[in-house]
């Protein structure tokens, strides 16, 4: 008999009941401490008062309106994010997937717009993940997310991950975009060197087709600057946001400079919970707390510390761990045994991790983990790999 919940995961037997920063209590008590957050979701842990608060007041005031209507939150949410980075103009979503299907979109109807509606094709990488909409996973275009969910949504080039040399040729005249994932998270922490990103840049801008990056894991301060594209010292045309940004509660963003977004005019898309009263108070709330400059400070030297480490502990552990990579506190952690066990071992030793493409870990924890808690998280991943000695 089928479970009364749709059986697509495969779940650890773990439930928990309560979250306190970086920390997870487990139903029968037990104190997990927390380096997945969520995927990348809990940027501040769990139950940060100044969520807590703004969750709340706003809960008191009014949950929902409609896009019909002006929406307050929406609005300062919106200046923040276009005051802080490359953008002019924001529409919310309700997840990462939804923020691809809008950008995709948008890329299409923006040559549509300029007379040039061949230009559908858009470059992704393999490795990459943009979520499981019909959209999501054809650009992915993985056979294990595709396969069995045919016709596939046409119009997605897919070249091998940072295979600069592939791109100048793939680029013809019915490409308007490539969209890829700065640091790619599913498909195990790979960080694309600053070199190509700025390559990828100059390649866009060469070519005059738009360039859309999908920090949905990478962004929100995860790699220690707001998005992880600032460490390019570049700037997309079409942003996809997620994760992070609603601290753990459902939000994504679109962000789009004012010529690439020009074809998105009224009428053309919408969301009906999209950016309503409630996420996007706690979405300010959590962008008040990472956009500020010290805050971010303080995770690139947590990041360095907590780096630090793992390098240790892959140096005490060589027949478990291969290398240390990431960027900021998306870090990885490539395995030689099978990273599915080392998951297993952390959860016998109380520590949250979350495993990747390529045999890797992830290391995503709250961004504001203290000092002890990643000498903490050391003591437990290194208890972990010596019971697989
Ligand atoms: C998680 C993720 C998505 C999909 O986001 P959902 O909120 O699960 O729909 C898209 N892109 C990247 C890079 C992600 O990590």
């Amino acid at each position: 008999m089928i479970p009364s919940v749709l059986p697509t995961y495969s779940r650890a037997p773990l439930s928990f009941v309560k979250g306190e920063g970086s920390w997870l209590i487990e139903a029968d008590g037990r104190r997990f401490l927390d380096l997945g957050a969520g995927i990348a979701v809990n940027a501040l842990g769990h139950a940060h008062p100044a969520l807590v608060a703004a969750l709340t007041e706003q809960a008191g005031k009014l949950w929902h309106v409609s896009n019909l209507y002006n929406i307050p939150q929406q609005q300062a949410l919106a200046d923040k994010l276009v005051d802080q980075t490359f953008a002019d103009t924001v529409f919310f979503t309700n997840s990462g997937t939804e923020s691809c299907e809008l950008a995709v979109k948008m890329a299409r109807k923006y040559w549509y717009d300029k007379g040039q509606p061949e230009k559908t094709d858009i470059i992704t990488f393999e490795g990459s993940f943009h979520g499981r909409s019909s959209a999501g996973i054809a650009a992915a275009g993985s056979e294990k997310m595709t396969k069995g969910f045919g016709p596939i949504l046409p119009g997605f080039i897919h070249l091998p991950w940072g295979d600069m040399a592939a791109l100048d040729a793939a680029i013809t005249d019915t490409v308007g975009a490539i969209l890829l994932e700065p640091v790619q998270g599913e498909g195990g922490i790979r960080p694309l060197p600053d070199a190509d990103l700025k390559a990828l840049r100059a390649l866009c801008d060469e070519k005059g087709i738009l360039l859309i990056l999908d920090e949905v894991q990478c962004g929100m301060g995860r790699t220690g600057k707001l998005f992880a594209h600032e460490w390019a010292g570049i700037t997309p045309d079409i942003m996809m946001v997620a994760k992070g940004i609603g601290g753990g509660f459902p939000l994504g963003a679109v962000l789009a400079t004012e010529d690439a977004a020009s074809g998105m005019t009224a009428g053309t898309h919408g969301s009906t919970y999209g950016g309503n009263p409630l996420a996007c108070a706690v979405g300010s709330a959590v962008m008040d707390i990472v956009s500020d400059d010290a805050f971010l400070d303080g995770v690139r030297a947590r990041s360095g510390l907590f780096r630090q480490k793992l390098e240790g502990l892959v140096a005490a552990h060589p027949e478990i761990f291969d290398s240390v990579r990431g960027s900021g506190l998306m870090l990885g952690l490539k395995c030689k045994v099978t990273n599915t066990d080392l998951v297993k071992a952390g959860y016998d030793n109380l520590v949250i991790t979350v495993p990747a493409a390529d045999n890797v870990i992830r290391l995503l924890p709250p961004l504001n983990l203290s000092e002890e808690e990643i000498d903490e998280a050391f003591n437990r991943l290194d208890k972990a790999a010596q019971s697989l000695s």
